[in-house]
């Protein structure tokens, strides 16, 4: 049977008892609700953190820890970066899309300097270091490093690159376990904390419950096996991820994520965007995914990438994301690392945060057309992508895809194949559309009373591409909005 009739609203005046109350009630405590919390709190709001699991956290503690910010941040300037607010909206203009929301992007640049010092007053350690070599995070605890692709192209050309991955400090961090997403929530939790914001653990919201004029006035929530009603008296804020997890969801909206959930938790099932699409909220673009790929971009950057066609197919030093949605989204989920040996040992012998994606290569051979054989590709593909690209590349140059000169080496022998077919997975970007207030907005344009969201159950600043941090980014940002505006609502 469709999980669809539990989602639908209640009515507040068939509710008796109500099990708590809070002038804002928050859904979620992640980056986004955690933010909310702080905000609404400081803007005079009894809150109240409704959280499913055990724990406060989230996908976000877990997370690396990426924030996406610029335009001139106090840690761009001290390590020699320029940025403008201007030169940021342009970047993620470009980046992002298509179809971003062109006043979301213009108020997030805007507000970036801001937010990066807001961070740092809740106590969000960043250390004054830079990391300029390829790779999913840094190797140790830099605080800054390019994360989107800014320095390569296209983008290189069309906004001045600036490094805008900013990472809370962690040291001896452990990836998907123990880094940056936990400095960055702890301090934030801290904050809630002692300011007064209340947290109750293990209750899972279900429904959202509306007044007589449909404004949003609490949630159904269960915990335990027992339904409890939580009455909101300013406003209800949703801030529950993804739908990265819900299968039905992911099968209607970006059927190739199906049966790859990653950078996500369990926890991320669509919850918040199916109880406000209840109530007539509109969504935005649904088919948008992050897309991790599994590998070391050092090696990535040495090498060349080539689909089922023996064909280079993105420019191999850009942020891995891009070369993960390429690979998912336009060469059907298959590519092929192609390196020559002198290349590998250059990258085996760099730092990396990922060491643990150096697989060995499925073939090794010692000359081209030998690999082209041995990898199934049509005879003749790969061998003429590595005559062109070499031909260019004894110059220094890629006029193909516009590589950067420091990686431009001609593909020597012997050289080996690394299969990367099916090595991909990510999360969801798309879902309630919200205005910068972090209303969510009804189909009708209008916002609905009442109703607030932010983090990964809305639509944010990524309606295609991605850059590494604007999660955590467009979450902490718009969560904070949230709280403001929930909070600034009578009673
Ligand atoms: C390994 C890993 C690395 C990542 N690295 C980065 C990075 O570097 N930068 C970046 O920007 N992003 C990164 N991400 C993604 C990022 O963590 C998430 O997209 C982000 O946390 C989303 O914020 P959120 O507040 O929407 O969700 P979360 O932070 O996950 O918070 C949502 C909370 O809602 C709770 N919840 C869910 N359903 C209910 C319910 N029914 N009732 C009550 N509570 C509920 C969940 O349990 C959770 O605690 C990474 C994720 C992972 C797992």
């Amino acid at each position: 049977m469709s999980e669809t009739p539990t989602v639908r609203p209640a009515r507040a005046n068939a509710i008796t008892t109500w099990d708590f109350e809070a002038d804002v009630v928050i859904a979620g405590y992640g980056v986004a609700g955690a933010c909310a919390a702080i905000e609404a709190k400081r803007a005079g709001a009894d809150v109240l953190v409704l959280e499913r699991t055990g724990g406060w956290g989230g996908a976000a503690s877990m997370s690396g820890g990426f924030i996406y910010l610029g335009g001139g941040t106090a840690l761009q300037k001290a390590l020699g970066f320029e940025d403008t607010p201007e030169n940021m909206e342009k970047f993620m203009t470009a980046a992002l899309g298509p179809g971003v929301d062109a006043a979301k992007i213009h108020d997030y640049c805007q507000g970036s300097v801001e937010h990066f010092d807001w961070l740092v007053a809740q106590g969000v350690p960043f250390k004054e270091a830079f990391w300029g070599e390829p790779g999913w995070e840094p190797a140790h605890d830099e605080g800054l490093m390019y994360s989107g692709g800014e320095n390569s192209a296209p983008f290189k050309d069309i906004a001045t690159p600036a490094p805008r991955g900013h990472l809370p400090q962690m040291e001896n961090k452990r990836i998907g376990e123990k880094g940056g997403g936990y400095m960055l929530m702890k301090p934030l939790i801290d904050t809630a904390e002692s300011l007064g914001v209340r947290a109750e653990f293990d209750i899972r919201i279900q429904r959202l419950i509306v007044d007589e004029d449909d404004r949003v006035v609490g949630v159904v929530a269960k915990r335990y096996g027992d339904i409890v009603h939580v009455r909101a008296r300013r406003g209800v804020v949703l801030a529950t991820g993804s739908f990265a997890y819900n299968q039905e969801m992911i099968e209607a909206y970006v059927p190739r994520l199906l049966n790859r959930p990653a950078a996500s938790i369990e926890e991320h099932d669509g919850i918040g965007i199916r109880v406000a699409q209840a109530l007539g909220a509109q969504v935005a673009h649904m088919d948008a995914a992050e897309v991790a790929f599994f590998v070391d971009p050092q090696m990535v950057a040495r090498g060349i990438m080539v689909n089922a066609r023996g064909q280079r197919y993105i420019t191999e030093d850009t942020y891995c994301g891009r070369v993960g949605q390429a690979t998912l989204n336009q060469q059907d989920n298959k590519a092929y690392l192609v390196m020559d040996e002198q290349a590998l040992e250059a990258a085996l012998a760099t730092e990396s945060s990922v060491t643990f994606f150096r697989q060995p290569p499925k073939w090794a051979a010692e000359t081209v057309a030998e690999l082209e054989s041995d990898m199934g590709l049509p005879e003749g593909t790969l061998q003429t992508t590595v005559e062109v690209y070499n031909k260019h590349a004894e110059k220094g140059s890629d006029p193909l895809l516009d590589k950067k000169t420091e990686w431009v080496k001609p593909i020597g022998t012997p050289l080996a194949g690394w299969d990367l077919r099916e090595h991909t997975g990510g999360f969801t970007l798309g879902g309630l559309k919200t205005d910068l207030d972090s209303r969510v907005l009804h189909v009708s344009g209008d916002p609905i009373a009442g109703l607030y969201a932010a983090g990964r159950c809305t639509s944010g600043v990524c309606t295609g591409g991605y850059a590494s941090g604007t999660s955590l980014g467009d979450g902490s940002f718009y969560g904070r909005r949230a709280g403001k505006a929930a909070a600034a609502q009578q009673d």
